[in-house]
């Protein structure tokens, strides 16, 4: 286990710009300014919450893991873990975070994984990917099926085993838990509030989460 770095946030959700409730199973897409602040919270606990980052002037310049690890010389996310794209860009930082862990290598559930980690049958279940697709169509400005590259996973716990094994554990979030990020540009955020049933990543019961966002001088 690397050691979790947990912190709260001073800010105050009566003072947020925008408060929106996503429900288990939605997509989420909304335009995030350089400087606010942008909190995700898992209200009622053990919830995945899929997430892509995209350059809001460029989204062939999206949230990329392999950089992100890299640069942070950890796989887990948390506090302090800049975020950075594909072409370089830091495009947000974690500055709160108080769950402690957040996955960005198991990727998000879609229809292919579904059949080849559980069963033919589950093909037709909702998956984060089918999520994705249709927040992107909606969304347009030439956002598309290429456009969606590896995501987090916030609040899901995917240990790696001492053999280097990937495994879908019980979550360590719980409700009320959230973590919160600085958008050090313009950036598109693409959230699938993960409808996954088939390991525990949601307890098997998907929930809603909570979204908000501060403006830079609300400090
Ligand atoms: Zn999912």
């Amino acid at each position: 286990m690397p050691v979790a770095a947990l912190q709260a946030s001073t800010l105050d959700p009566q003072t947020a710009v925008y408060d929106q409730i996503v429900e288990a199973g939605d997509s989420f897409l909304h335009k995030i300014e350089q400087g606010q602040f942008f909190r995700i919270v898992d209200l009622e606990g053990n919830q995945a919450v899929d997430t892509l980052f995209y350059n809001a002037r460029d989204y062939a310049d999206r949230y990329s893991a392999q950089d992100t690890i890299r640069e942070q010389g950890n796989i887990y996310l948390t506090t302090g873990t800049r975020l950075v794209s594909l072409f370089g860009n830091v495009l947000l930082t974690i500055v709160a975070d108080t769950c402690g862990r957040h996955d960005t290598l198991g990727g998000a559930c879609a229809a292919e994984s579904n059949m080849v980690r559980y069963d033919l049958g589950k093909r037709h279940m909702h998956a984060c990917r089918n999520s994705f697709l249709k927040g992107a169509m909606q969304w347009g400005h030439g956002l598309g099926k290429r456009d969606l590259g590896p995501n987090i996973n916030f609040f899901m716990n995917v240990p790696v085993t001492p053999e280097g094994k990937l495994t879908f554990e019980d979550g360590v979030s719980e409700a009320g838990k959230y973590v919160e990020l600085r958008a050090e540009m313009d950036v598109l955020v693409a959230i699938s509030n993960c409808p996954q049933l088939n390991n525990p990543c949601n307890a098997y019961n998907p929930t809603p989460i909570r979204v908000l966002l501060w403006d830079a001088n609300v400090l």
